[in-house]
């Protein structure tokens, strides 16, 4: 990346840390199980191309993402990996997927039916989606499934090239649920013909579910970026994983206010005692929503907290000392003995972790080492 970035606001990716997640996780696979890179959403916020090109390097096989816009600025950059489009692509985009060679779910005859397969430049490869408790897209009865995999068989131009499903509950103690799902999914796939590529598992079903649930591939997602699928994942990890994304910026002014003296829209701080207020140029425009107030963030190897109402691009943190204007500051990341997680985060907004890196603009450029 050449472009400049003034304002010392950043995402730092480490891409080493990506490589060792992979490779981390073909050990534990059982051999042979491909690995599909799920690089939706931007790479969940880390950057589609940089992370999709250290994920092939390291053995993944295919790229997945969620729509039909994602697929196409991968396949600029990467002209002959396989990208697998996960969910809704408009019957519209088929010409485009046959000549650029996306793969595109599907789980309903009149889709099939209302493309005209003669216009296919080259066959089209689908993957038959099968929701067995999800309920979002797929086919939910048997006759719908088989009825749809003769529809795609039957026509020249089109290629049944896998059946996946998705887990609801993998990340959960209480495995009913999930186990009933998985007895579905393999009742449906015992019933046709075996297509190239038969998938099912996310992360958590791959990390501490049994081996024969990663079928031919894995779809690999949060774990990529060395975050766990849950806390209850989190503490049966079957090997370490690597954080990815940190968040840095810098102090911008620093100033003391006396007893009494406010800080930020609606003056909800108040100094009780005379104060060191550091001004962070980082926002809700960056982010950093306004229920992060109160979070800490750490300066100098310590945690000291977000105070006040944050502004749309800047935030004030507390501070014990008058430190220099450019002190480094991390949002998310280690300094010294100290670590914000994106879990810490999640926490603090009452969300899960897969949003986190999601919500960080892209105002903050995604800087790589
Ligand atoms: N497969 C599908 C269909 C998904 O929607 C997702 C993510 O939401 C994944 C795989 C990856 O899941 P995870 O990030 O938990 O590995």
């Amino acid at each position: 990346q050449n472009k400049q970035h003034f304002r010392p606001t950043k995402a730092i990716i480490d891409l080493q840390a990506i490589r060792k997640n992979i490779c981390q996780l073909k050990e534990h696979l059982q051999p042979n199980v491909q690995i599909i890179a799920v690089v939706k959403a931007n790479a969940y916020g880390h950057g589609d191309v940089e992370v999709a090109r250290v994920a092939i390097e390291s053995g993944a096989t295919m790229l997945a993402v969620a729509t039909p816009e994602e697929a196409l600025h991968l396949r600029k950059h990467f002209p002959n990996i396989e990208i697998l489009i996960l969910g809704y692509s408009p019957v519209s985009f088929a010409t485009y997927a046959a000549d650029e060679n996306i793969t595109l779910t599907v789980y309903s005859k009149a889709w099939v039916e209302q493309l005209n397969t003669q216009t296919l430049s080259k066959p089209l490869k689908l993957h038959i989606k099968v929701d067995t408790g999800m309920g979002r897209i797929g086919v939910t009865s048997i006759e719908d499934f088989l009825d749809l995999h003769k529809t795609i068989s039957s026509s020249s131009n089109l290629i049944v090239d896998g059946v996946f499903t998705h887990f609801a509950t993998a990340d959960e103690e209480v495995e009913d649920y999930f186990n009933k799902q998985a007895q579905t999914f393999k009742q449906y796939i015992s019933l046709i013909p075996k297509p190239r590529l038969v998938h099912a598992a996310n992360t958590a079903t791959m990390l501490i579910k049994d081996s024969n649930l990663q079928f031919d591939a894995v779809r690999f997602g949060i774990s990529l970026y060395g975050l766990a699928p849950s806390t209850y994942v989190k503490n049966k990890l079957p090997f370490p994983l690597h954080r990815a994304f940190s968040l840095e910026t810098e102090l911008i002014e620093v100033k003391q206010i006396q007893v009494g003296q406010s800080v930020g829209y609606g003056a909800t701080y108040t100094a009780t005692k005379p104060s060191y207020i550091g001004t962070l140029p980082i926002g809700y425009a960056d982010g950093l929503i306004r229920q992060h107030s109160g979070q800490d963030v750490l300066i100098d190897g310590i945690r000291v907290p977000i105070i006040g109402r944050i502004c749309m691009d800047q935030c004030m943190i507390l501070l014990p000392t008058a430190y220099n204007i450019g002190e480094k500051v991390t949002l998310i990341g280690k300094q010294k003995n100290e670590e914000i997680t994106m879990d810490e985060w999640a926490l603090k907004v009452n969300t899960i972790n897969y949003e986190i890196p999601c919500i960080i603009t892209s105002r903050v450029p995604r800087i790589y080492h």
